[in-house]
């Protein structure tokens, strides 16, 4: 069966900013994951990021395409500046998707790495914008599928296709 990328959070470990994980606890998911298909990533870890760390977000229009073009930046709710670690993270794990031939990834939803159709505006108000992270939107321009915890469904059935 078919390899995918899994960011490392949504299988249980303890990467995110806040040293927590979203661990999904479906039985068809973890079939998958048992029988060794799902290939982890953190993007933010993998490229030197402690856990827990600062909470980040993308500032400036275009989300995380705009990031790898040079039009938007990454900082934390600290004003440090991670564009740096962020963009380095979506390669290393650009790189282990194709190292592994994964088509596909199933990414958590709303992270300023992961997020594949929503992530906060960079005002860290919790305010919510159409976009995606930066390890999201290379893998999508690179022809990897995204899949996020909320349309896993849909994931599940693109697995048995
Ligand atoms: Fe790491 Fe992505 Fe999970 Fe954030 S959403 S903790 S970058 S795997």
């Amino acid at each position: 069966m078919k390899k995918f990328l899994l960011s490392t959070c949504l299988a249980g470990e303890n990467v995110r900013y806040d040293g927590g994980n979203n661990k999904i606890e479906n039985a068809a998911f973890q079939r998958l994951v048992d029988a060794g298909l799902a290939v982890t990533a953190c993007p933010e870890v993998d490229a030197g990021l402690s856990a827990p760390r600062r909470p980040c977000e993308i500032k400036g229009e275009g989300g995380g395409c705009a990031v790898l073009e040079g039009r938007a930046e990454v900082y934390g709710d600290d004003g440090q500046h991670l564009t740096e670690p962020f963009v380095k993270g979506a390669h290393m794990t650009l790189a282990k998707a194709r190292e592994n031939g994964c088509a596909a990834a199933l990414l958590k939803h709303r992270s300023p790495s992961c997020g594949s159709t929503l992530i906060y505006d960079g005002t860290f108000s919790g305010v919510k914008i159409i976009g995606k992270g930066v390890t999201a939107a290379l893998l999508a321009a690179n022809g990897i599928r995204l899949f996020s915890e909320e349309t896993l469904e849909e994931f599940l059935k693109y697995m048995e296709e």
